[in-house]
């Protein structure tokens, strides 16, 4: 999507650790009008699929996945919640996620009263790069019993294995951004170009 390679140009930075910071427009301050493009786009990729609930990550996925729901008919977004410990109820559907950014694994819970097994979720989140937070997404959804409908990314670092890993497993996965190569001594971002 070309406005979001360009505000990724004008906007962002590279951060050590091979970090893309775009805390301008997704990540710490939300420009709500951009962030309606993007649900505007997810609606036009998954177009024709009946999506009943949105399921994304705190916290950074839940900004635009709350948008995003606008252009679904407004279904229910449900977050999962991180948790340290793994001493949990069972009223939840637990699994671990390694952070990529934090570089430590969490374990995600989503409460068994809002995933069911007559649910196609889509999943929304910001980043997609080893694949673990959208795999353990994936993991919740299989334990409610419920369907994936499909897999929105707004920036997907397209060199991680994760894109890969998922389209192997024959899920429909869209990428609004893919970035090819990124350097954090010039600056320089390359995107592949996925318009359709
Ligand atoms: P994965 O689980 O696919 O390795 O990483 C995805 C998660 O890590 C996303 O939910 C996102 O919050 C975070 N993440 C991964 N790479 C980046 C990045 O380059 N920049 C930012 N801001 N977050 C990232």
């Amino acid at each position: 999507m070309r406005e979001l390679e360009e505000r990724i140009i004008k906007d962002g930075s590279i951060n050590p650790g091979n970090v893309l910071k775009v805390d301008s427009f997704l990540n710490h301050q939300i420009d709500i009008r951009f962030l309606e493009t993007l649900g505007e786009e997810f609606k036009r990729r998954f177009d024709g699929k009946n999506i009943t609930k949105i399921l994304t990550i705190e916290a950074s996925g839940i900004g635009v996945a709350s948008i995003t729901s606008k252009y679904f008919d407004y279904p229910p977004v449900v977050f999962a919640k991180k948790s340290k410990t793994s001493n949990i109820s069972n009223d939840v559907y637990k699994s671990s996620v390694h952070s990529y950014t934090h570089n430590e694994t969490n374990h995600i819970i989503v409460s068994k009263q809002y995933l069911h097994k007559d649910d196609y979720v889509l999943i929304i989140d910001d980043f997609l790069a080893n694949g673990c937070a959208v795999l353990g997404l994936i993991d919740l959804i299989k334990q409610a019993g419920a369907h994936v409908a499909g897999i929105g990314i707004v920036i997907e670092k397209g060199y991680q294995e994760g894109g890969q890993l998922i389209r192997e497993q024959g899920y429909h996965l869209e990428s609004l951004a893919i970035i090819k190569s990124m350097d954090g001594d010039t600056g320089n971002i390359q995107f592949v170009n996925n318009d359709e």
